[in-house]
């Protein structure tokens, strides 16, 4: 500037006060915009404090597109609606929202992902489907859309879609997919079971162990498909898997390891079988199942002797039936109503208790009906 002529700065002068002028008026107006503002979004507030949200609502959404960092405030609102059961009101502000041209990119996947939940709610599984895949595309929230897309494909038994959704979820993700993936296979290893497919069966069960050589459900499956083969010593080796997969399970192959070994006339070599898993894992009580082995195998005597050796260590009204099933007591003796009293207390007691929720039942579920965790259903013992 000091190299200027003096007439050129002169001729500036105007145009820095016109600057300065115009620079000042900017600000005022911002400062009553944002006064405005202000007085809006504290209406909007006294709306919802006071149980008004259709007033509140359509403050808000004014709001929005003065300021769309205002967005949060909208989206709570979304979530209040939606716990409240007005998910008709969630929707029209979700739809309201992404309709919008001046929708910023940045939070279009959160209103879709919002909307997305509006519908899940509402029943529509196809329309959230749409939307939870779009939000798919952008990474930030890709896994909460994945989890929805799991959610809505395991309600709707699309196991296969399942599958290749679980396999989206990132390696380092908190959740262990593979358990959950190795079900989706057992379901869909059944549905072609059903349909009479063995080897289709049997391929998916497969698979279901190369997901997650744990998978006991798999086991079991593989096991059945070699039995009704009559290949029993397969069977065998795939259900004695169960023991080393999960021990609180075993018992679901009891029967079948009887059918096996019966059937290769080698019920000694069971029974031994059993008292060693019985050592190795002291908290799943065998005891039922070694009584009637031992009963059958050898005489009553011995299993008598069998459960007086045992019945102190692993008391259980289980056992308690057996000493009395084996005793039977006759109908003259003052305690032939015992027995009685046994199954009546063994029936009050359910045969399978979720180890996650507590539910409980009398029929094994994979997927807990109550708090839908896959494989947290156990047998019950001890009890
Ligand atoms: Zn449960």
């Amino acid at each position: 500037m000091t190299n200027l002529p003096l007439e050129w700065a002169l001729l500036l002068l105007p145009v820095a006060y016109l600057v300065g002028w115009f620079m000042s008026k900017r600000k005022n107006k911002k400062a009553r915009r944002q006064l405005r503002f202000s007085n809006d979004y504290f209406q909007g507030l006294n709306y919802l404090l006071n149980d008004e949200q259709d007033k509140a609502l359509d403050v808000f959404l004014k709001l929005v597109e003065i300021d769309w960092e205002t967005i949060d405030t909208s989206l709570a609102l979304g979530a209040i609606f939606r716990r409240k059961g007005e998910i008709d009101k969630s929707i029209k502000l979700h739809q309201n929202l992404l309709a919008r041209p001046s929708l910023p990119v940045e939070y279009k996947s959160r209103v879709l992902l919002e909307l997305g939940r509006d519908y899940l709610l509402a029943g529509w599984l196809d329309r959230a489907e749409g939307l939870f895949n779009e939000v798919l595309k952008d990474e930030v929230y890709s896994q909460e859309a994945l989890e929805h897309l799991m959610a809505i494909y395991q309600q709707e038994q699309e196991w296969q879609n399942a599958i290749n959704v679980a396999r989206r979820f990132k390696k380092d993700g908190k959740q262990d997919f593979r358990p959950v993936i190795a079900q989706f296979y057992c379901e869909l290893s059944e549905q072609a079971h059903a349909h009479g497919d063995s080897k289709e069966a049997e391929a998916l069960a497969t698979q279901a162990l190369s997901a997650d050589e744990n998978c006991v459900r798999a086991s079991i499956i593989l096991g059945n498909i070699a039995l009704e083969r009559g290949r029993y010593k397969k069977a065998i080796r795939f259900y004695q898997q169960v023991e080393y997969q999960d021990a609180d399970l075993f018992p679901l192959v009891i029967d079948k390891l009887k059918v096996c070994y019966g059937n290769q006339s080698n019920l000694k070599s069971l029974i031994t079988y059993l008292k060693n898993v019985q050592r190795n894992h002291p908290l799943i009580s065998l005891l039922p199942a070694l009584t009637d082995l031992i009963n059958e195998v050898y005489e009553k005597d011995a299993a008598l002797a069998y459960l007086s050796e045992n019945m102190l260590q692993q008391p259980s009204l289980d056992g308690m039936k057996k000493v009395l099933d084996l005793k039977a007591p006759s109908d003259d003796c003052p305690e032939s109503y015992l027995p009685d009293v046994v199954n009546q207390m063994l029936l009050q007691k359910p045969d399978y208790i979720c180890k996650h929720c507590g539910y409980s039942a009398n029929t094994l579920y994979w997927l807990c009906p109550s708090c839908q965790t896959w494989s947290g259903m156990k047998p019950r013992h001890h009890i």
